[in-house]
């Protein structure tokens, strides 16, 4: 089977006009309703079955029995767009290349559907919502904000799996070239308000100013990750300030669990009302799925190029399924400018969409035959 072949040309056709419908349908996390109805729609079309979890907002694609097969593969594939402030407020745009995510999915999908699957191997696929931090965007969703895959890990929808694996569009990358990341840092991230002044508070100043509150976070942080160097960004809003959190993936035992017990322990001895806001694990991708990626990509060696990269900027909820299962997520090129600014496209249709579903193809093969 290959997406480039004769046979694929009216599938190739329709998955375009796909993208371009998905990528007009952005929305904001946990308010993906146009874009799953594209979904829906896609999938009724070609008498694909699915399965709506998390109250209709995202989609299941099981091929074979999940969980109950030799092997177990998981496709993930994320729903939402980026909130752009445009003026007072924001707007959204797909400028994070979700959109890409989706066909990618959708034409495995279709695929798989028409050629039919692997023996021994189920195939999940999953549309996750709420993918991006929408707080950081839009000030008013309340908090703390879990993001989607954190929901689809406790409801059980990767129970099982063996494999994960997923794409992205990478920032500024040339068609014909993929990038293979390590991984990506872990985020946690806080809201600091202050309460009005008052002259009888006796406690130290450290413990009435943002600054001193930054000092005892960094502090609390240090001594449970034992690390010397961690990045914190302050982001001054309306009200407050907020800050920013990276954990190097190395730190991946860094529970949220042990956020929210330094973040209850520090409320209680400063004047400064704190909110969590979020946290999302560091994406730590799977050595043994990695060198498996490249043995499938070094098969297209004739017209493709490998980049290896350390850590990624930024942060990702596929980094929490990171460290309970096996993931691997291949960063494509054929783009534009930078993720989350607004100059940032596609420039090879053909590459960005549509060779990515060979790709996973091609692993899902792999996978089949070592099962
Ligand atoms: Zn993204």
């Amino acid at each position: 089977m290959n997406i480039f072949g004769d046979d694929c040309i009216a599938t190739r056709e329709r998955l375009l006009r796909l993208a371009k419908a998905l990528m007009s349908a952005a929305e904001p996390a946990f308010e993906e309703i146009r874009t799953v109805k594209i979904w829906s729609d896609f999938l009724s079309e070609h008498q694909i079955p699915v399965r709506w979890v998390l109250n209709g907002h995202s989609p299941v694609i099981d091929v074979g029995g999940f969980g109950q097969a030799k092997k177990s593969v998981v496709v993930t594939a994320d729903l939402d767009a980026v909130g752009m402030m445009s003026g007072e407020g924001w707007v959204c745009e797909h400028t994070c290349g979700h959109f890409a995510q989706s066909v990618h999915a959708l034409g495995l999908a279709l695929l798989l559907h028409t050629y039919g699957g692997f023996e021994n191997t189920a195939i999940r696929i999953i549309g996750c919502p709420g993918e991006e931090c929408r707080p950081v965007y839009d000030s008013d969703y309340p908090l703390p904000y879990i993001p989607g895959k954190q929901w689809l890990l406790e409801d059980g929808w990767f129970k099982g799996a063996d494999a994960v694996l997923s794409t992205h569009l990478a920032d500024q990358l040339s068609s014909g070239w993929v990038q293979m990341v390590d991984g990506a840092e872990g985020m946690v991230g806080i809201r600091l308000h202050m309460p009005s002044f008052d002259p009888d508070d006796r406690r130290p100043l450290s413990m009435r100013t943002y600054a001193g509150f930054l000092e005892e976070w960094q502090k609390e942080i240090r001594r449970i990750t034992s690390s010397p160097q961690l990045k914190v960004r302050a982001r001054p809003i309306g009200s407050g300030i907020e800050l920013w959190t990276g954990f190097p993936k190395e730190l991946a035992d860094v529970q949220t669990q042990m956020v929210d017990e330094i973040l209850v322990r520090l409320s209680s001895s400063t004047a400064v009302q704190v909110e969590l806001i979020s946290s999302y694990a560091p994406l730590q991708q799977s050595t043994w799925l990695k060198e498996l990626a490249e043995k499938v990509l070094k098969k297209e060696e004739a017209y493709l190029n490998i980049h290896h990269v350390h850590e990624l900027p930024g942060s990702t909820d596929l980094g929490d399924v990171s460290q309970v299962y096996p993931v691997f997520q291949l960063f494509i090129g054929g783009t534009f400018g930078v993720t989350h600014d607004h100059h940032f496209h596609i420039v090879d249709e053909q590459f960005a969409l549509l060779w990515p579903i060979q790709w996973l193809m091609n692993m899902i093969e792999e996978l089949a035959v070592n099962s």
